[in-house]
């Protein structure tokens, strides 16, 4: 049933496609997801198109008639790219888990920028399994972008991850506020009971081999991988204390920014001049901060100060770096507070931009920008597409298990 609805849902694109070209700007003017909205007027696009030379006037539409269904194939030529996780700092929230966003690619690459608190969920609702859940790149060490590292790390070879787990992040201004002690030797000695529970129990071949790569906090731009045709460049990023960085992801001549959380920087608007998908994160408004938290006013304008990028701010960096497509990651979003937020962004900006929310699907061609949401399975199972190369559990439950404790097991059900 569900292949089928698939298979109808592609012809419907197809079919769709040419009657969508015709209908230039009601396409992209007229598009609404889920309460969200590309807003880009044809007069705003057509200055894009002319500004880029290379676009037509549908270059960017959203699909709230389609959804996405886990399980399709990327296009040789495309990149997909996944929100897994929009939420802010403390708020996390069934329709809004931790900063996450999955880039998948023609080639078979895909690569996991951030994991913050619950985004494991939208990736199981997704249907990613594990095994594709290998290359992980942390724009900082806030634990509402990787607090769910531990678990992927611990669950991943139980499922069909059996190979080491690639972790890439920045250094620190010391070695201790790095990615190597903070994230390698933190999950080592986070997870030790875990790790031995289950080796006694599943074959995991080398699913818990760690492969920390620090990447230097003040390159700009440094190269933090480049293999397979995708380079992966980063520079930094201003939060709080030393060690934030951002990410720009290449591939195929096609390219994306996750910024990670920052102030609004010069890094950027050099780094991300003319990006696909820029995706940057978004603070709220310090007022409606402050009274959901029940927070000082000036302490909530503090952290949006020193932390983070006001929605007035990311219209300014979408208007010197003129990406297809600006998308607002990692705040929490109301439907009430959409307006606040687009007619901040609008004052410097009027291209296209969309309101990021969690398993929404970005499919970027050279052609066109398509978005639409993940159709929701509540109840999925993790799927699994790798096999192990042992059917033997590493460690000898037997071993674990004092005799006294072996006797008191119940046998006779
Ligand atoms: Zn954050
Ligand atoms: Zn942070």
């Amino acid at each position: 049933m569900r292949k089928k609805d698939r298979q109808s849902q592609q012809a419907l694109k197809s079919e769709t496609s040419r009657r969508t070209f015709l209908k230039t700007s009601a396409a992209v003017a007229g598009a609404a997801l889920a309460g969200a909205a590309v807003k880009a007027s044809s007069a705003s696009a057509a200055t894009q198109t002319k500004s880029k030379g290379t676009t037509s006037l549908q270059d960017v539409v959203a699909r709230p008639d389609l959804w996405y269904y886990p399980g399709e194939e990327v296009a040789p030529d495309e990149m997909r790219v996944t929100l897994m996780g929009t939420g802010w700092g403390n708020i996390i929230r069934p329709a809004q888990m931790g900063a996450s966003i999955f880039v998948e690619l023609g080639n078979g690459d895909s690569f996991m920028l951030d994991a913050g608190p619950g985004c494991i969920t939208n990736y199981n609702c997704m249907q990613v399994p594990m095994s594709r859940m290998n290359k992980i790149f942390l724009t900082h060490l806030h634990l509402d972008h990787t607090s769910d590292l531990a678990w992927i790390y611990s669950f991943g070879p139980v499922v069909d991850r059996f190979v080491p787990l690639e972790i890439y992040g920045p250094t620190g201004m010391t070695p201790e506020l790095g990615t190597k002690a903070n994230i390698g030797n933190g999950l080592k000695a986070l997870t030790k009971w875990n790790r031995d529970s289950f080796a006694a129990s599943c074959p995991i071949d080398d699913g818990y081999k760690l492969e920390i790569h620090e990447l230097d906090y003040l390159k700009n731009p440094g190269i933090a991988y480049k293999k397979n045709g995708v380079t992966i460049k980063h520079w930094p990023a201003l939060h709080v204390i030393d060690g934030a960085i951002s990410f720009k992801l290449e591939w195929n001549g096609l390219s994306m920014v996750w910024s990670g959380d920052t102030q609004p920087n010069q890094y950027m608007t050099e780094n991300a001049k003319g990006v696909d998908l820029l995706i940057h994160e978004t603070a709220p408004d310090p007022a409606r901060y402050a009274m959901a938290q029940n927070m000082p006013l000036a302490v909530a304008k503090n952290v949006v100060k020193v932390s983070h990028t006001p929605a007035k701010a990311l219209g300014k960096i979408f208007k010197l770096t003129k990406p297809r497509l600006g998308v607002t990651c990692h705040s929490p979003v109301d439907p009430q507070e959409y307006d606040l937020i687009h007619r901040g962004v609008h004052t410097h900006w009027d291209g296209p931009y969309q309101i990021g929310e969690d398993r929404m699907v970005f499919n970027v061609s050279k052609k066109q920008i398509m978005i639409r949401k993940g159709a929701l399975q509540d109840r999925p199972w993790s799927t699994g597409v790798e096999q192990p190369s042992t059917t033997k559990p590493a460690l000898d439950n037997r071993k674990f298990r004092t005799a006294i404790f072996q006797e008191k097991v119940l046998k006779d059900y």
